[in-house]
């Protein structure tokens, strides 16, 4: 198992995804409970979702207002801060330069010791997920705006020209990886991730309870973790800034 900053060493954390409802799907009950024990998360969410929303009969024209509105609850829900959204279209993101410079810029704002983001790799055990060009793509602009750019004075000028000063995050909890090596027994926040999912109402209204498929959703991480059966646990790739 890697090593890992102990949360009380841990003052902010930034979750940077691509869609509103990702940090509560894959992150959730681990927000709320670092939430709980006094880290200040806030998110960057790099889309609207506005390929989202499952009724026909929605105007798509609102759906951007409607998931904005669905991932402030759900995030304050877990006890997040501040959710900030670059308003980028679902789909179409990619290793785009100025792209990158907003990532930075959030970085430098928000000075987090942790980060959460998508792993960038295929994760063939979940091809749902990581087919989706928007997560892996989320992950190599968070990651490389983490090293090298967040941290080197020389990049991205006019950053340090708005008095930004360089930042060096410790570490990135990937998502979805496929070489998972941390995990977080969560089930004491679980409840709080299932209320938090059910808040993304446009995209899983439809479904009622969302408790029975999160559960059976992060079940088989419990043995691969070694808790013990009925414990609860999400899991991430970390991966130290050094
Ligand atoms: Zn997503």
């Amino acid at each position: 198992m890697v090593s890992v900053l102990r949360d009380d060493e841990v003052e902010r954390a930034l979750v940077i995804v691509a869609h509103p409802d990702d940090a509560e799907f894959w992150a959730g009950a681990t927000v709320a409970m670092w939430a709980a024990r006094g880290v200040e998360v806030s998110y960057l969410v790099l889309t609207d979702g506005d390929a989202g929303g499952v009724d026909p009969a929605t105007d798509r024209g609102d759906i951007p207002r409607i998931r904005r509105a669905e991932q402030h609850k759900g995030a304050s829900l877990l006890g997040v801060r501040g959710v900030e959204f670059l308003g980028r279209h679902e789909g179409e993101l990619q290793q785009d330069l100025a792209l990158r410079r907003e990532l930075v810029r959030v970085i430098r704002q928000v000075r987090p010791q942790r980060v959460i983001t998508w792993s960038p790799e295929w994760n063939w055990a979940r091809f749902r997920t990581s087919c989706h060009v928007d997560h892996r793509a989320t992950g190599e602009l968070a990651l490389t705006a983490v090293y090298p750019d967040a941290g080197n004075s020389f990049a991205h000028p006019a950053l340090a020209r708005d008095g930004l000063e360089p930042w060096t995050v410790s570490e990135i909890w990937l998502l979805s990886s496929p070489q998972p090596n941390h995990y977080v027994d969560v089930t004491d926040f679980f409840e709080h991730k299932v209320r938090a999912v059910e808040a993304h109402v446009s995209q899983v209204g439809h479904r009622g309870s969302m408790a029975a498929s999160l559960r059976e959703r992060i079940a088989p991480n419990t043995a691969a973790a070694g808790l013990p059966p009925g414990r609860l646990a999400e899991a991430f790739q970390v991966v130290a800034n050094r």
